[in-house]
């Protein structure tokens, strides 16, 4: 039988769904719909499945499930989209009612689900999966050929785009401290560092590298010990309750009345913590007292506020010349709308050749870890992507690769290395720590 708004749909508004009127204005943008030229795997495909289901048209089955599994979820196509549609908040809605018609097997309970809502969200078992990985890498065992035969696909390309853990916990070493501004004169402005979940416990240089940033531009800066996983993974994947539970504590850790902005230095978890607002409008959320439109708005990606900053001129960088490739992530682009200061700031500095390639604003297929769940389309976007960037190179040669977002990061590094492109990945955070010479 079908469902029926009133019950696949019971708990979340979705008349935005009507907004499209299929114009198409959007295929163009979708990295998908390029790379598989398919109507179903189109924004205004989906957006047929998805109001069908809702108005009950359409049974919830795997074929209905397969092109929606497919969408990376990137809001390439709310960009281009001159009717406002929200794709991504009804996509997310739909994962969701989805999970109800279509019960997930066994298996993606262990080893999906679970961790999703049990690991990133837990300290303690994010750290000590952080030491263990640290361990069986340096003894060399992670990356081993045979090992590496013996794995089946999914864990191959988990390997690839592993992030390097560090076996700390970033806020376990700051939390709570407060960090007084490096460079004079002082701004009188305090900032909290959002530390996320994975990235806590990995390349925790470019946490402690915004850190220095936020310092060197005037800022005091402090790092609630409370804060915990954005939830964006979570949401990604149509599971909610963790996540609210998650915005609640969030909240909660950077309640501080007198804090100007949250910095966030991975743009998922910048939209993420942006769009709390979202969860709690089903009706099914739990009632908050939270004004989730205020705490929306204080959360800032890094590159965005640097740019407003006069961090530039305040200090000294070195001279001697870089050539830089930008890579904006879908989620800071499509989602925050925070991307326009990061080339300005970039071509500030003393010494720097920018290179914005054609598609720098295009999906590289990480998208959280889908790259991991959809192997062959994830493919199909990074060559594309990497295909430009070969374009690129060939005409500014060697340089570095910024991105600032930690999976476009891993992805992009997997990718360039695979290719044998002359860049290196790196986050924007990291090269200009490594740029400044001296605090003013
Ligand atoms: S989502 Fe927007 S751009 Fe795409 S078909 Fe619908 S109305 Fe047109
Ligand atoms: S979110 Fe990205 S992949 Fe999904 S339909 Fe929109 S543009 Fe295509």
């Amino acid at each position: 039988m079908s469902e029926t708004p009133s019950d696949f749909y019971r708990d979340f508004p979705f008349d935005d769904v009507l907004k499209c009127v299929h114009c198409g204005l959007c295929l163009d943008a979708c990295p998908t719909y390029r790379a598989l030229g398919v109507e179903q795997e189109s924004p205004r495909g989906r957006l047929y499945l998805m109001r069908a289901l809702w108005e009950g048209e359409l049974e919830a089955d795997a074929a209905v499930a397969a092109p929606l599994a497919r969408c990376l979820d990137c809001r390439g196509c709310e960009t281009a989209c001159p009717s406002g549609v929200p794709y991504g908040a009804l996509l997310e809605k739909t994962r969701g009612a989805m999970r109800r018609r279509l019960p997930p097997s066994r298996a993606r309970k262990l080893f999906h689900d679970w961790p999703l809502q049990h690991v990133i969200g837990a300290e303690r078992r994010l750290l000590w999966l952080s030491k263990l990985t640290r361990r069986l890498t340096r003894l060399g065992l992670l990356h081993s050929p045979a090992l590496r035969a013996l794995l089946p696909g999914f864990l191959k390309r988990a390997l690839a785009v592993m992030p390097r853990f560090d076996g700390r916990s970033f806020k376990a070493k700051h939390g709570d401290k407060i960090f007084a501004p490096l460079s004079e004169p002082a701004t009188g402005r305090r900032v909290a560092l959002f530390s996320g979940c994975v990235m806590d416990v990995a390349e925790t240089e470019i946490h402690e590298a915004t850190l220095f940033l936020l310092r060197a531009a005037g800022f005091e800066v402090t790092v609630p010990r409370a804060q915990t996983c954005c939830g964006a993974l979570t949401v990604h994947a149509g599971l909610r309750d963790a996540p609210r539970r998650w915005a609640l504590q969030n909240a909660h850790a950077f309640s501080d009345c007198a804090l100007e902005a949250v910095v966030v230095n991975a743009a998922g978890c910048g939209a993420q913590l942006k769009e709390y607002a979202d969860l709690f409008r089903d009706r099914d959320a739990p009632v908050s007292a939270v004004d989730w439109h205020a705490f929306g708005a204080k959360v800032r990606d890094l590159t965005g506020l640097l740019a407003q900053s006069d961090l530039v001129q305040r200090n000294q960088w070195r001279e001697d010349p870089v050539t830089l490739y930008l890579d904006y992530p879908c989620h800071l682009i499509h989602a925050q709308r925070d991307h326009a200061g990061l080339a300005p700031l970039l071509r500030a500095l003393p010494g720097v050749t920018l290179v914005e390639p054609d598609q720098a604003a295009t999906c590289c297929g990480a998208a959280g870890i889908y790259n991991l769940q959809q192997g062959e389309t994830a493919d199909a976007v990074l060559d594309a992507k990497l295909d430009d960037l070969a374009r690129a190179c060939a005409g500014q040669g060697a340089g570095l690769l910024l991105t600032g977002n930690p999976g476009c990061l891993f992805q992009l590094r997997h990718g360039v290395a695979k290719r044998g492109l002359p860049l290196t990945v790196m986050h924007p955070a990291v090269f200009l720590s490594r740029r400044l010479v001296s605090i003013a």
